[in-house]
C-alpha cells in the first residue's frame, strides 16, 4: 500500500474498523499509532492488532504523516487544537470522517491551511462493507488522495465528491441509508411475526431474503433494478399485488421525502 505512517485519534467505533480492515489488508502494524484517553480501547486494538497505542493525540501526530480524525465532531475542533500548537500540521494530511464538521471549522481550529480530507463513511464499514464519501481540499497532493483511497476502501467502496455539500448529499444516498433498509426489514419481521412466525424465523427469513435480493443486484449488473423487479412480478399474482400497495401508498415521494429530510439535516449540522 502506498501509505507511510497513520496515526487514529481516537479508538471508537469507525477507527477500530479502519483499522481491522487496513491491517488485514496487510498494513504493517508499527505504521499505525491509535491515540484515546482511556486506555482500554486502544489496548484491545493493540492487543488485536499488534499496532501502537498511546494516550497522547499528540505523540500520536507526531508519529505520522496521515491523521485519521475518528472523535466525535463536536471534539474534532478541540483535537485540532490541541494538535496545532505541538505538531508540524503543515507536512501532515488529515483525514476526518466525522459527520457534520466542516473544513471551515477544521481550518479555523488548526489555524494553518493543511491538507484536509473530509470523509463520510456509513455504518457498513465496520463489516468491510462501508460505502465513504471523500472530499479534498486544494491543499491534498495526488499521492495523499491515493493514500486516503486505499484507507477507505479497506472498509468497502469510495467515492470521490466535487464540492464539499456533496458530502451532504452523499449522507442521504448512503451515510443514513444502512438504517432504511432496517426500518423496512423491521416492519417485514413485526408482520411475519403476526403471520404466526416465531421472532428467531421472522429475522432469519427477513435477513436472507434482503441478502439475496441485494446479491442478485451485485450479480446482475448488466440488469436495472427496476428490470430485476419486473423479473419476478407476474402480472396479476402475489408480488404485483404487494407492490401495487406500495406505489398506492407513495412510496416514492415517501422516500424522496424522506432523503430530503436527511439533506436538510445534513445541512443544518454542518
Ligand atoms: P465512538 O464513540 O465509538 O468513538 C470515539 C472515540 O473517541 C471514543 O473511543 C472516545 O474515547 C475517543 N475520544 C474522546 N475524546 C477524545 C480525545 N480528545 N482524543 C482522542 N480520542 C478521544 O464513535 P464512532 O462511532 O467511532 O464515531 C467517530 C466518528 O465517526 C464520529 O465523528 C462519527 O460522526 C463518525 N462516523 C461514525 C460512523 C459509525 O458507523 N460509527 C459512521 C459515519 C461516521
Amino acid at each position: 500500500m502506498l501509505m507511510n505512517k497513520i496515526a487514529f485519534i481516537g479508538a471508537g467505533n469507525m477507527n477500530s474498523a479502519i483499522i481491522t480492515g487496513l491491517v488485514s489488508n496487510g498494513f504493517t502494524p508499527s505504521d499505525v499509532m491509535v491515540s484515546n484517553p482511556s486506555p482500554e480501547k486502544r489496548e484491545k486494538l493493540a492487543d488485536n492488532y499488534n499496532v501502537l497505542h498511546t494516550a497522547s493525540n499528540i505523540e500520536a501526530a507526531n508519529f505520522a504523516d496521515t491523521i485519521v480524525l475518528g472523535v466525535k465532531p463536536y471534539l474534532i475542533a478541540d483535537v485540532l487544537k490541541e494538535i496545532s500548537d505541538q505538531v508540524d500540521v503543515e507536512n501532515k494530511c488529515f483525514i476526518s470522517v466525522a459527520a457534520g464538521c466542516s473544513m471551515a471549522t477544521m481550518e479555523k481550529a488548526l489555524g494553518k491551511t493543511c491538507a484536509l480530507i473530509r470523509t463520510m463513511p456509513n455504518t457498513p464499514s465496520q463489516i468491510g462493507l462501508g460505502v465513504t464519501g471523500l472530499y479534498a481540499s486544494d491543499k491534498v497532493t495526488d499521492e495523499q488522495k491515493a493514500q486516503a483511497d486505499a484507507l477507505m476502501s479497506s472498509v468497502g467502496i469510495t467515492k470521490w465528491l466535487d464540492k464539499e455539500s456533496d458530502i451532504d448529499n452523499i449522507i442521504a444516498v448512503s451515510g443514513s441509508a444502512p438504517a432504511y433498509f432496517f426500518l423496512f426489514m423491521e416492519a417485514m419481521e413485526h408482520k411475519a411475526q403476526s403471520l404466526g412466525f416465531t421472532a428467531e424465523e421472522s429475522r432469519k427469513l427477513v435477513q436472507q431474503t434482503a441478502l439475496g435480493a441485494a446479491e442478485m443486484v451485485v450479480k446482475n449488473a448488466d440488469l436495472s433494478i427496476a428490470q430485476l423487479r419486473e423479473n419476478v412480478t407476474s402480472k396479476g399474482g402475489t408480488t404485483a399485488a404487494a407492490l401495487n400497495t406500495f406505489v398506492e401508498g407513495g412510496i416514492d415521494t415517501l422516500v424522496d421525502n424522506a432523503m430530503d429530510a436527511a439533506l436538510h439535516r445534513a445541512k443544518e449540522m454542518a
